[in-house]
């Protein structure tokens, strides 16, 4: 299949090269010269302009930093200017109002679009090992699937337009408020003198056991590797970590979600970033905290 590959960072240009491995033929475009060099080690057709990668394609797909891009670059390269019958697939983390407006544009000019987020970072990206919530029509969902499948483990259908990208700031909202809980947690433990091998072996088998803890705990040495152990380097940036709970905080103010936990994740973040600790893991926080 043809596939148009737009934003080739650190996540897309891994994905594109696991669309190239799965036989696909790839026309890759970006602004970052590099990392269309890049994809053109990985196997990707390099285009100079975002037109040439789009035309003749039978799938788009875009990795691009924030809603304002994506709606940008489809309104001004995808829409009118792809295929009418090709798939148009956004994986970037946007808000959920300007997934749902570019797919209605989409569909408004016979599209079809889905939003389609991903949980995993970018050791996730390279191995194909992505978990891809997908947004839009039942069509939308059937045709975007096979692309998707070669780039992750599991592609869910969340529900009609920008419920991929709703399931992504309620998980990761949950997400920053547990991480913040466990450190929190081991924090209390060891002023109580508790040793915290021995409390993790307590709590990940009592009922305060959760994801933060169990599959990326925040005190090195404990728990299964993370990057705790490698202080705090790799795995998922605190600022893309703050940029979803911003996302999610705006649609909590725009349906009137009462999200108390989410609201002080968010704040805690924000100060972490501001102390200028955006680039080190999200589980970093614990430091903070101290
Ligand atoms: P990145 O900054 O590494 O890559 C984005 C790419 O888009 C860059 O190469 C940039 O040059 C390109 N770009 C920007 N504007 C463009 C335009 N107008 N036209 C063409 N190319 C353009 O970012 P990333 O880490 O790959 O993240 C991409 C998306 O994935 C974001 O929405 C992010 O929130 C989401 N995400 C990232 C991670 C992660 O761990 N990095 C995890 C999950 C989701």
């Amino acid at each position: 299949m043809k596939i148009a590959f737009i934003g080739l960072g650190n996540m897309g240009g891994g994905m594109a090269a696991n669309l190239v491995k799965a036989g696909h033929e790839l026309r890759a475009f970006d602004l970052s010269p590099a990392a269309l060099t890049k994809a053109a080690e990985n196997g990707c057709i390099a285009q100079p302009d975002p037109q040439g990668a789009v035309r003749g394609a039978c799938a788009v797909v875009s990795m691009l930093p924030n809603g304002v891009i994506v709606d940008d670059f489809y309104h001004t390269h995808v829409i009118g200017h792809a295929p009418g019958d090709a798939i148009l697939i956004d994986c970037s983390t946007i808000d959920v109002a300007t997934a749902r407006r570019v797919a209605g544009d989409a569909a408004d000019k016979g599209y079809i679009m889905v939003d389609a987020p991903v949980s995993g970072g970018i050791a996730a990206a390279d191995g194909g090992t992505l978990t891809f919530m997908v947004g839009g029509s039942a069509d939308g969902f059937a045709r975007a699937q096979p692309v998707l499948s070669a780039m992750g483990k599991a592609v869910i259908h969340a529900g009609g337009a920008g419920a991929g990208q709703a399931a992504k700031i309620c998980n990761n909202m949950l997400l920053g408020a547990s991480m913040i809980a466990t450190c929190e947690a081991f924090i209390l433990a060891e002023k109580l003198g508790l040793d915290l091998q021995t409390f993790y072996d307590i709590s990940s088998k009592a009922s305060g056991q959760n994801w933060s803890m169990t599959s990326y705990c925040p005190v090195p040495g404990v728990g299964p590797q993370s990057p705790a152990d490698n202080d705090y380097q790799g795995g998922f940036a605190a600022a893309l970590m703050l940029k979803d709970l911003r996302l999610a905080m705006a649609a909590a103010a725009d349906t009137g979600a009462n999200v108390p936990m989410g609201t002080r994740a968010a704040e805690l973040y924000e100060a972490f970033n501001i102390s200028g600790q955006g680039s080190t893991d999200f589980s970093g926080i614990i430091k903070n905290l101290k």
